[in-house]
């Protein structure tokens, strides 16, 4: 399922440009167009659903493992995972998403290696 005014939809079909860095048949990852820091990436179930509660169990159990590999693909010692869920919660874009946030490592930095296979 997917919505036709949804632009992370827009994004899973190609129809908008993103910078790729994981896809499977349930899940697809790319890079944040305004990363709060280098390797910013969200994660999100190519089903549509606005909220987490939108979203069959079948996705969502595709979505950690991808996190997963992708904060350990940024090499970053520390990271935030974060949902948002509704506006008073942050949520800007309607269509879930997990955003996974590298914390800059001051003595190593961050040996980035994409794509998270
Ligand atoms: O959780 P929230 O809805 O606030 O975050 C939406 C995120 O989607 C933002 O970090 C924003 O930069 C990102 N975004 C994006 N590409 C777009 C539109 C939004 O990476 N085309």
């Amino acid at each position: 399922m997917s919505s036709a005014a949804c632009i992370f939809c827009k994004i899973i079909k190609g129809d908008i440009p993103s910078l790729k860095i994981f896809e499977n048949d349930k899940v697809f990852a790319f890079l944040d167009i305004q990363p709060l820091s280098r390797g910013h990436a969200l994660v999100i179930p190519k089903y549509h659903g606005a909220k987490l509660t939108d979203i069959p169990d079948d996705s969502l159990t595709e979505i950690l493992p991808v996190a997963k590999k992708i904060a350990s693909a940024t090499g970053a010692v520390d990271y935030n995972i974060l949902q948002n869920n509704g506006r008073p919660a942050h949520q800007v874009v309607d269509h879930v998403h997990f955003h996974v946030i590298p914390k800059p490592n001051e003595t190593e930095g961050l040996g980035i290696k994409w794509p998270a296979q």
